[in-house]
């Protein structure tokens, strides 16, 4: 697991420290998750202009007509895989790392695919500062997966699929989980696929709003704008 280089100084820890009473004042129990949000600057990973922002529980636009997603989203994501520490984990849409470095603090191997070149190269910088060693990045068509590593205890995906992509079920562990937010354009349904003695099922979590997942087993280029 990886340890913290750049804490985020003092400047923001009481912020940080609001936000993690906030996250539980809304349900959320794990505490190994809230604690990798109370080490992780979540100001390193938004734009400079945004950094008073970065404590608020929203999400924040971060170029490219992308978003970091709001902390209690992260922070369910993470409760639901319940993870004990030994994972090798698959993200989808690594945006601005974030993400990344807290799950970098919660398993043993972080594999993270990003399409767009512009953002993974500044999660790259964010994640290096953060001092996540365990940390494998990738520019690509996530919706594929990442073959060379599979299988992969947990899969993440971070942006609304028209349908749960095949190879992501393919490249699942046997006893792991996949989360992925599944539905049209402007909402979706968070769904737990789970691989169990080779079946697999799904259960539906909660309605969601994520930005298109867009690549060969999501929606087109053209359909996704
Ligand atoms: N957890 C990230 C965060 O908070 O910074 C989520 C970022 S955003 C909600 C979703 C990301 O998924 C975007 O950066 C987008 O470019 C990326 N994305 C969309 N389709 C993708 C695909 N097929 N492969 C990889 N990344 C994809």
């Amino acid at each position: 697991m990886a340890r913290p280089v750049d804490s985020g100084g003092g400047e923001f820890r009481g912020a940080r420290e609001r936000l993690v009473e906030t996250l539980r004042e809304k349900g959320i129990r794990d505490l190994s998750v809230l604690r990798a949000i109370e080490m992780t600057p979540r100001h390193n990973f938004v734009p400079t202009g945004l950094r008073h922002r970065a404590y608020e529980d929203a999400p924040l636009p971060i170029g490219n007509g992308q978003t970091i997603s709001q902390p209690w989203v992260h922070a369910r994501y993470l409760e639901l895989l319940e993870l004990k520490g030994t994972e090798k984990v698959l993200e989808i849409g690594t945006g601005s790392g974030y993400q990344t470095v807290l799950l970098s603090h919660l398993v043993a191997q972080v594999f993270s695919i990003e399409r767009i070149a512009a953002l993974a190269q500044q999660a790259r910088e964010a994640i290096q500062r953060a001092g996540a060693r365990n940390v494998n990045l990738s520019i690509g068509d996530g919706t594929v997966g990442w073959r060379e590593y599979a299988p992969y205890d947990a899969i993440l995906v971070g942006a609304g699929a028209p349908a749960i992509p095949q190879p992501l079920v393919d490249q699942l562990a046997e006893g792991g989980r996949l989360l992925v937010p599944v539905g049209d354009r402007e909402e979706q349904q968070l769904v737990v696929v789970q691989k169990k003695d080779g079946k697999v099922t799904t259960r539906d979590i909660a309605p969601m709003r994520f930005v298109p997942l867009l690549g060969s087993h999501g929606w087109g280029i053209d359909e996704g704008r």
